[in-house]
């Protein structure tokens, strides 16, 4: 398929010493060729694929030079869009990356829309959607270990595991079809159904645990949304220093002031914690600190992890195990900070409230015990063998979501075998489950879900 050329600024916005503007489509050779000048006339047109020119870009209307470049040009198909590509490795900084791209687009490109040049690996049959979507994911790894799924996602591991389970149902299917053309065989619905069992089955045991493995690939690709609890002065933005090694969050000694709902991105030995620091879920007169604690309360319920911490030099609370109460349930890990003064905590009262969460004792003060938080908090959630490299995560809402629904459809066709349902209507379902799966993988995808999922990108991606 031929489409116009397309260009962008395929670096981050700001300053850098490089930034790339790249076009690719048809025209990519004969627009660059219009601006560009090397030292000897060679044209990059006639020039082998995948090398690199030095020269300058010179404006074709008034022959200003505008910068001085390294081009790579790159042929197709061999290439990320399977279209000509040519990159413009020009000087950092907005104004000249910027003037680089205004004479590209004079020199005839467009400027690409935001994805489209995923799009068009896409549309070209270099990626399928979901690879596309791992580049997406790419972009937005906050972590190497989310940056792994992403990669393997991208190489096809989903992609391979979703088209493994279609073609399962597919010979399911084609199962049913002969049963049902030829019906003048005896038996022929109840050893369908025999023989149809174990098949969807072992579809809806390899969903269940796709979709299992969901929540731990959404956790690596969102952070794990972590809110710290704790009464005034036990700790709290101590702690979210300690863990962000630098200082955000206001630390004082009057009860109350962390006033705000603050974000903030760690990266705790692979797991990527959202953190959210508190003003406690205490209730209160003041009107600035209820604000702040009316936000807790929400983000509260939306917690993945709870860092609920007590003082060790003060006696359990009211208040305390009113927080115990308020995250029961969750996943907890207690803190007991302060540990360098006098212990005045019943140690036996707090692990009865406690119940199963690991405790950890910390005197942030001295910097003591971050450590084996940090071990707790990655022994929570990696113990499920999230760790293995090599599993296929699922992060993305829409694979999710689609998986969901494959996974009802495929329900209701294990339910109907079982109840002897007629085979006509099994199928129905069978069906179901694998036009969805197909939707994963951009099989008869509507063109406005195309359009929507790529406009997701960056621009110049
Ligand atoms: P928050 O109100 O829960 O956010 O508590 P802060 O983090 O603001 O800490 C309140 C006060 O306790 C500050 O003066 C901190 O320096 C102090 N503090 C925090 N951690 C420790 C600790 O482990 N030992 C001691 N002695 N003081 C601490």
């Amino acid at each position: 398929m031929d489409f116009d050329t397309i260009t962008a600024i395929s670096t981050p916005m700001g300053e850098g010493a490089i930034a790339i503007v790249r076009l690719s489509g048809a025209e990519a050779l004969s627009i660059a060729d219009s601006i560009f000048k090397g030292p000897s006339d060679k044209k990059l047109i006639e020039v082998p694929s995948h090398t690199i020119h030095y020269g300058h870009i010179v404006d074709p209307i008034n022959n200003e030079t505008i910068d001085e470049v390294m081009v790579s040009v790159m042929k197709g198909p061999k290439t990320f869009t399977r279209e000509d590509v040519v990159e413009i490795n020009c000087h950092g900084g907005l104004v000249s990356v910027n003037s680089v791209l205004q004479t590209v687009i004079k020199g005839g490109a467009r400027l690409a829309e935001p994805g489209e040049f995923t799009k068009r690996a896409f549309l070209n049959g270099r990626l399928d959607l979901s690879q596309a979507e791992a580049v997406i994911d790419l972009i937005r790894a906050k972590t190497d270990r989310a940056m792994n799924v992403a990669l393997h996602q991208m190489e096809g591991r989903l992609s391979k595991l979703i088209n493994r389970l279609r073609q399962d149902i597919l010979e399911t299917l084609a199962h049913v079809e002969v049963n049902i053309d030829y019906p003048e065989y005896d038996d022929v619905e109840e050893m369908t159904h025999q023989l149809l069992l174990p098949k969807a089955s072992n579809v809806q045991h390899e969903l269940h645990k796709l979709i299992q493995t969901s929540q731990q690939g959404k956790i690596l690709r969102e952070g794990l949304s972590t809110v710290i609890i704790g009464r005034p002065n036990v700790g709290k933005s101590s702690l979210l220093n300690s863990l962000v090694h630098e200082n955000k969050a206001i630390v004082t000694d009057i009860p109350g002031t962390t006033r705000d709902v603050i974000e903030e991105y760690v990266n705790v030995r692979g797991v990527p914690l959202r953190l959210v620091d508190t003003a406690g879920i205490r209730e209160t007169e003041d009107i600035v600190e209820r604000m702040g604690v009316e936000r807790s309360r929400e983000k509260l319920k939306e917690a993945d992890l709870i860092l609920l911490v007590l003082n060790s030099n003060d006696e359990l609370s009211v208040d305390d195990e009113q927080l115990f109460h308020a995250v029961e349930g969750m996943d907890v890990i207690v803190i007991i900070n302060k540990t360098d003064l006098p212990q005045t905590i019943n140690m036996t009262q707090v692990k009865e409230l406690a119940n199963n969460y690991p405790i950890v004792s910390t005197s942030l003060l001295q910097e003591e015990g971050i450590e084996q938080l940090e071990e707790a908090i990655s022994s929570l959630f990696f113990e499920g063998g999230i760790e293995s490299k090599d599993m296929t995560y699922v992060s993305n809402s829409r694979h999710i979501s689609l998986l969901t629904q494959a996974k009802v459809a495929i329900d209701d066709a294990v339910n109907s075998i079982n109840s002897g349902v007629p085979i006509d209507i099994v199928q129905i379902d069978l069906t179901r489950a694998w036009e969805l799966l197909g939707e994963i993988i951009g099989e008869a995808v509507h063109e406005s879900l195309i359009d929507q999922l790529f406009s997701q990108f960056c621009l110049g991606k």
